[in-house]
């Protein structure tokens, strides 16, 4: 369904990047892979999209907490695959804490990576996807950008940005073949959220997999985890021609977790 096209997803090392990452590969899409880690780990993965799908990858490890760095990734990519059709602005870190006690320089950095890198990424990405008269940003924000909780202000503020900056970028682009959503997940089981179950088996006895539950059940109705596969599905969804008109709006994946 892709075939051809350029695709960009950030933090595509590891978790729902990298299932984004090869949700598109499988659509025939080539992709610039991006993120930390493993440098063998890496070429591992990026070999084996090539492999698996027919596609080429390519991997840039730039540090997107630095916006300059988050400009020349994007502008770098399309010049390596020759045009850039679609930007998924997936990277994200966390850090929980009392906001008395939330250290500044975790602030800065969750908000750098997870608001300003979206931001620098779109900025870069626009005149590229504007000349062709075709685009798509996607942004991974979170339930956490519709609804807040305690311990988590640097990234709850940082994706309820991101919601907000998505539906000016879908404003300013209206009319030029671009669109941009915000995907929204509730609790996918990643690195990301395997350190909070962690967290909260430590601090209420449990193990972890009754952690986990105790996880899910104090947010996500269903009971469930949300996979990396089904969001991936969805981002491949807004990327396709049957969502030219979705513009400018969050798709919650999330189990029922902002239903109530
Ligand atoms: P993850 O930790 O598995 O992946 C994060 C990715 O970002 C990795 O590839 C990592 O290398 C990369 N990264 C980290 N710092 C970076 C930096 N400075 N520069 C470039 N890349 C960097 O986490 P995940 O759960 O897959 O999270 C992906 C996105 O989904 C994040 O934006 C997160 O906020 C969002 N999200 C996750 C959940 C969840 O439950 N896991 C829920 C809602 C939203």
């Amino acid at each position: 369904m892709l075939k051809g096209k350029a695709v960009v997803v950030t933090g595509s090392t590891s978790g729902i990047g990298l299932a984004i990452a090869r949700g598109f590969a499988a659509q025939g899409a080539d992709v610039m892979l991006n993120g930390l880690g493993d440098p063998d780990e890496i070429e591992a993965v990026r070999s084996g999209i090539e492999r698996d799908h027919g596609v080429r990858a390519f991997f840039d490890g730039a540090d997107l907490t630095r916006g300059e760095a988050v400009r020349a990734m994007v502008d770098g990519a399309a010049k390596t695959l020759g045009r850039l059709d679609v930007l998924v602005n997936n990277a994200g870190i966390q850090h929980t804490a009392p906001i008395d006690e939330f250290p500044s320089d975790k602030w800065d950095r969750i908000i750098a990576l997870n608001l300003s890198a979206v931001f620098h990424g779109t900025a870069a990405a626009l005149p590229h996807m504007k000349r062709q008269g075709w685009g798509r940003i996607v942004n991974i924000a979170s339930a956490h950008g519709l609804v807040a909780s305690p311990y988590k202000s640097a990234y709850v503020a940082a994706k309820h940005g991101v919601v907000g900056f998505t539906k000016a970028t879908a404003l300013e682009a209206a009319g030029t073949g671009v669109t941009a959503n915000a995907i929204c997940p509730g609790w996918v089981r990643t690195a990301l959220v395997e350190t909070q179950i962690t967290a909260l088996a430590a601090s209420k006895g449990l193990d972890q997999e009754a952690a986990a539950r105790e996880l899910l059940a104090e947010k996500q109705p269903s009971l469930e985890f949300v996979t990396p596969e089904q969001l991936a599905a969805t981002a491949v969804f807004l990327a396709s021609d049957a969502a030219a008109q979705i513009t400018g709006t969050t798709l919650a994946v999330d189990g029922g977790w902002t239903a109530r």
